[in-house]
């Protein structure tokens, strides 16, 4: 990617106290050819490749989905970010985000996602030169296959507390390994596991385990609710004999390559879904175009309308936080020339976004299947329609690569940490704005294109700033025993980064394009701040109340008040334009 094309490096979490310029947020729109025949091609192949084969995934052709993955391998899809010396196509974070969004139909794309990225990352990554010559050629051709094995029976969320020990054999040449793994994809038909093991009792470690290894087995096939075309099974270590030169990074730093590789992850889930809801809103117009109640079709019905306008305004503010991530992460890689430890380090520079767009673009996901099966009506709830497989696809994305709880709680620690650590100055930001909520008048800006919603985005992250710094006088380092208030904050975080992508990108629009291009993203940003303000002023409202009671909390809610007013606009009469739009193209598309 050309590096103008990039957004300039900023720290990782500043978006909440500082101003952003729409001229400096990566956008879809924003895409070289190179990357949009990248996402044609991923498209054709899902068209003639993974459609007509849906069923036959489902049944567990394991042999069909090696196949898949070869020629993904061959079109150069299994090794995007992998170093041309390894056999890597060597493309950019951005153009990964694209093969995720197209990619993303049930099952099969959890398949390529785990052996893509948890698979190969891990060595990419933290490989010694012998690993990566001896693993990544094979594994970015499809001929050897990745998993990942970190979850334990015991040890879900808790990654830290797995069980599974390594110890050295007396010659010192190889580590016997014994426990249980669970919940492990790709584990019917992988050649190739990453696999988390304590050396010592507590030396938290990576081993690259291959399937052959003696003393490794593999057990059955879960029966889950979805993505029932990816393999999901146990494994068994009962000393098994691996290597010592399979250590696959440092002893005792296994959790590096265990979270590093998950936040990378995190923001390759959130565009699968993104591309996913494109997929259910598609199917959703279609349908509500042809099934006909009451003389006429469904898509001419209110009620409908706002259902197809409100996925349809989710899926953009997901997207423009995706995209946005992916210019800010390829920003820092910039200049690393593809050495994979800087990359990694860059890439843990954006932990905090990579967490939003984690929740974020799963629940808007979550949101787009439910409504799907209810525009379907009883059809939604038969299996030989599509919206049922779509609905039960979705779910598993709030519960892997960290549920959506876990990344709640990290998205507030990681800020206050950096902020601790003197990497993020959120803590002047917060005593300047509880200074500013007794003064006179609040600094607005009050002209130019959408200064309303430009307004809003100020004051929400005036309010984030405002209740967190609330809690953290009142709990300072005991703030961890306060879950809800910790996830109360996140969820203010995290609508800020919302709102201000969405209003980033259609600002630049605006720039670029003109009003009337741009009509349908303001649209849809106007509505979406619009809604997002009353849950806000809730969220911090019940933050407030669960830290200050009495006059405090009087005084701080006033306050709050004066960040949060608004004047309502008609989102009814939005939302019929954006249903229209949405009717007349037949799809989602801005
Ligand atoms: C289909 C599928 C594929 C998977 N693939 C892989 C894979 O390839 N490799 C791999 O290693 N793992 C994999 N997993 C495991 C997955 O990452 C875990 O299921 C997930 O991390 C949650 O762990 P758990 O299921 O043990 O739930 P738990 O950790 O027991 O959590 C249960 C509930 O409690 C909440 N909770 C847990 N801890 C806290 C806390 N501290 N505070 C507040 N709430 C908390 C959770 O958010 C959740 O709601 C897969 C799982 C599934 C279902």
């Amino acid at each position: 990617m050309d590096a103008k094309e990039v957004s300039a490096p900023v720290a990782g979490g500043s978006f909440l106290i500082s101003e952003t310029a729409p001229g400096e947020v990566f956008t879809p729109e924003d895409l070289n050819e190179e990357q949009r025949l990248v996402g044609q091609t991923v498209r054709d192949f899902v068209e003639r490749e993974i459609v007509p084969n849906l069923d036959r995934l489902e049944e567990k052709d394991w042999t069909l989905t090696r196949d898949l993955l070869r020629k993904l391998g061959e079109l150069g899809f299994l090794g995007i970010n992998v170093p041309a010396a390894y056999g890597g196509a060597e493309l950019d974070q951005v153009t990964s985000l694209v093969v995720a969004e197209e990619l993303s139909l049930g099952g099969f794309s959890v398949s390529y996602g785990t052996h893509i990225g948890i698979g190969i990352g891990p060595i990419a990554y933290f490989g010694t030169e012998a690993q990566k010559r001896k693993y990544l050629p094979k594994m970015v051709k499809g001929e050897l296959i990745g998993a990942y094995a970190l979850t334990e029976p015991t040890a879900g969320s808790d990654a830290m507390g797995i069980r599974t020990r390594a110890v050295l054999s007396p010659d010192r040449t190889h580590y016997l390994l014994s426990g249980t793994k669970q919940f492990i994809s790709n584990a019917a038909f992988a050649d190739v596991f990453n696999v988390f093991a304590k050396v010592d009792g507590d030396k938290h470690t990576c081993f690259i385990v291959e399937r052959a290894t003696a003393g490794f087995t593999v057990g059955d096939e879960e029966h889950k609710m979805g993505i029932r075309s990816s393999s999901t099974a146990s494994l068994f270590l009962e000393n098994a004999k691996v290597p010592v030169e399979n250590v696959l990074g440092e002893i005792g730093q296994g959790h590096k390559v265990a979270f590093n590789i998950l936040n990378v992850g995190r923001f390759k889930l959130a565009a699968g879904c993104v591309g996913a809801a494109t997929h259910v809103i598609r199917e959703a117009i279609g349908y509500a175009k042809e099934r006909q109640q009451f003389g006429k079709p469904l898509a001419e019905f209110g009620l409908i309308k706002h259902k197809l306008a409100e996925m349809a305004i989710r899926t953009y503010v997901a997207e423009s936080m995706v995209f946005r991530t992916g210019g800010l992460v390829e920003g820092t890689l910039q200049g690393l020339h593809g050495d994979p430890a800087e990359s990694m380090r860059a890439l843990e520079e954006y932990a905090v976004e990579c967490a939003i767009n984690k929740v974020y673009g799963s629940e808007v996901l979550g949101f787009a299947v439910d409504e799907n099966v209810q525009i379907y009506g009883g059809y939604g709830f038969m299996e030989e329609y599509p919206a049922a497989r779509a609905y039960r696809d979705a779910r598993i994305n709030r519960l892997f690569e960290g549920t959506n709880e876990i990344n709640r709680l990290l998205t507030t620690g990681m800020l206050l940490r950096r902020a601790q650590r003197g990497r993020l100055d959120l803590i002047p930001a917060a005593m300047a704005v509880a200074r500013e909520i007794t003064e006179p008048s609040l600094s607005e800006p009050v002209d130019g294109p959408l200064a309303e919603e430009r307004r809003l985005v100020n004051m929400v992250k005036k309010a984030a700033l405002f209740t967190a710094g609330v809690a953290v006088q009142k709990y300072l380092d005991q703030i961890e025993h306060e879950q809800e208030v910790l996830a109360g904050i996140a969820d203010l975080v995290i609508e800020a980064f919302a709102m201000e992508s969405g209003l980033l990108r259609a600002l630049r629009a605006l720039q670029r394009d003109g009003a009337e291009r741009a009509a349908i993203k303001i649209a849809m940003i106007r509505t979406y701040i619009n809604d997002a303000i009353p849950r806000i002023d809730a969220t911090a409202r019940t933050v407030l109340a669960a830290v200050e009671e009495g006059d405090t909390l009087r005084t701080e809610l006033a306050g709050l008040r004066r960040f949060l007013r608004y004047t309502p606009i008609n989102t009814v009469a939005i939302r019929r334009k954006i249903a229209d739009q949405l009717i007349a193209h037949g799809r989602y598309a801005n």
